[in-house]
């Protein structure tokens, strides 16, 4: 759990009178943006959209966190993101935002609309602005996504997959330049068997064809089978690893999809992967040196290999790979500044014994030291406030410790680790 997100003692407590968990917590604007009110979620946000026609049309997001169970200012405040090079974070996605008042501090709740000062540093606010009250969403007209996922096995000695994987990656950011391709992702077993290497490049395409009479591969849809799998690897890990490398690579086979309409939010949404117990780093790498990015995954499967054979320490998921288009966030947005952003997440299973400390925090360091790999916040963080501050900005880091020492000067929302980055107090 990320230290900036859930900063130690923690629990600060946002609102005396939060609004009730029974009155509606998301509405149309008279300008027919989605407003999201504190604490609202991803699911309340589809559901009131799929009950709602704005001026009887129906409406949707053009993009959502794969999980629709987390909050909407939360994943926005944490840099969160979907995937698809055509759309930006979260972020992009927010016409405008509503700060509350703080003790001793801002006074007022401070409403900032898109393109005014100030509104691309705070919308990644990491909980130390404050009570977000609201957040005001952009929404589309309704559309369907055909989601397809080829399974690929990837041959030859560590030169050959090494290049074999590049170009997989270019396929999926070339696929993305295809206007009628909402996104791509790809996901790989993260240990090669017998030089091969498993991974499975996902596309979801625009479409007006109806909803598909059949449904996901059982893997990403039987919550029950994930359970299953869950105490099989915990299991396998601790008695014969030896068989985590195969069981891996089966997981990403049973992926394979042929084409499957869907609405976009069920599209959009992982599904049954989700619901399992897991604990994770994401990286944010530049895109714009696409040989560099890719070198960044080579590095991961070495890394992650190397850990495996010397220490018998795996991951237990696949590892995953999604883009993110440009975006005007600033601040410590995981995308401020770049103009496409590609996704390195590297999951396993909660359970203590897969030590997933130990296997992610140096992963996470050589993101950050050797491709400027920036932490999504709201994953696993094990940086310290030194390794975090050259991966930004000195100008953002200036302008945003200034909105929050005038916000907020007492303190009342201080996070040790970002006021450490921050250089305040
Ligand atoms: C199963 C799963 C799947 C995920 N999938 C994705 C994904 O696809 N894409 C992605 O980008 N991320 C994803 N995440 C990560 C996710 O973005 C973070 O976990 C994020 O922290 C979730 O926000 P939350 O509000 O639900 O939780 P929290 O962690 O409680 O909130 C996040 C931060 O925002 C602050 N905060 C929340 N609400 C407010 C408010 N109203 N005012 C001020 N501060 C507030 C909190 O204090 C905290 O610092 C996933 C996480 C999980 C568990």
């Amino acid at each position: 759990m990320s230290a900036i997100c859930h900063p130690p003692p923690g629990g600060v407590i946002l609102l005396s009178r939060e609004p009730s968990r029974d009155a509606p917590r998301v509405s149309f604007t008279e300008r027919g943006h989605l407003r999201c009110l504190l604490g609202a979620t991803f699911i309340e946000a589809t559901a009131f959209l799929d009950a709602h026609p704005w001026q009887g049309v129906r409406k949707c997001l053009i993009n959502q966190p794969g999980f629709q169970r987390l909050t909407v200012i939360g994943v926005l405040g944490a840099g969160g993101h979907g995937s698809g090079l055509h759309n930006g974070p979260i972020a992009s996605q927010v016409a405008a935002i509503e700060l509350g008042p703080i003790p001793g501090g801002r006074t007022t709740t401070r409403r900032l609309e898109r393109g005014e000062p100030d509104f691309d540093r705070v919308l990644t606010h990491l909980g130390r602005l404050g009570p977000v009250l609201a957040v005001e969403l952009d929404v589309v007209d309704r559309f369907r996504l055909a989601e397809s996922r080829e399974v690929l096995e990837i041959h030859g000695n560590a030169a050959t997959r090494e290049r074999q994987l590049s170009a997989l990656i270019r396929r999926a950011i070339v696929a993305q330049a295809d206007p009628r391709v909402h996104s791509a992702d790809v996901w790989i077993a993260p240990y090669a068997q017998a030089r091969i290497v498993v991974a499975a490049l996902g596309t979801r395409h625009f479409t007006r064809q109806s909803v598909s009479a059949w449904q996901r591969p059982l893997a990403l849809r039987s919550a029950a089978l994930l359970q299953a799998a869950n105490v099989a690897w915990n299991v396998a890990t601790a008695l014969r690893p030896g068989t985590v490398p195969g069981m891996l690579q089966q997981a990403v086979r049973m992926t394979a999809t042929r084409r499957l309409v869907l609405e976009a939010r069920d599209a959009l949404d992982l599904g049954a992967p989700n619901r399992l117990p897991m604990h994770a780093i994401e990286t944010a790498i530049d895109l714009d040196d696409v040989a560099r990015a890719t070198r960044a995954i080579v590095t991961t499967l070495a890394y992650l290999e190397e850990i495996a054979t010397r220490r018998s320490l795996y991951v237990c998921a696949p590892v995953g790979i999604r883009f993110v288009g440009t975006t005007t966030a600033a601040g410590l947005s995981p995308h401020a500044g770049r103009r496409r952003t590609m996704h390195i997440e590297v999951p396993t299973f909660a359970d203590p014994r897969l030590r997933a400390a130990e296997v992610l925090a140096p992963l996470q360091r050589l993101f950050a030291r050797d491709f400027s790999g920036r932490p999504h916040w709201g994953q696993g963080l094990y940086l310290s406030a030194t390794e975090l501050r050259p991966m930004w900005d000195d100008s953002e880091l200036r302008e945003l410790r200034a909105i929050v020492a005038r916000d907020d000067p007492h303190g009342v929302f201080a996070n040790p680790l970002l006021d450490s980055l921050l250089a305040l107090g």
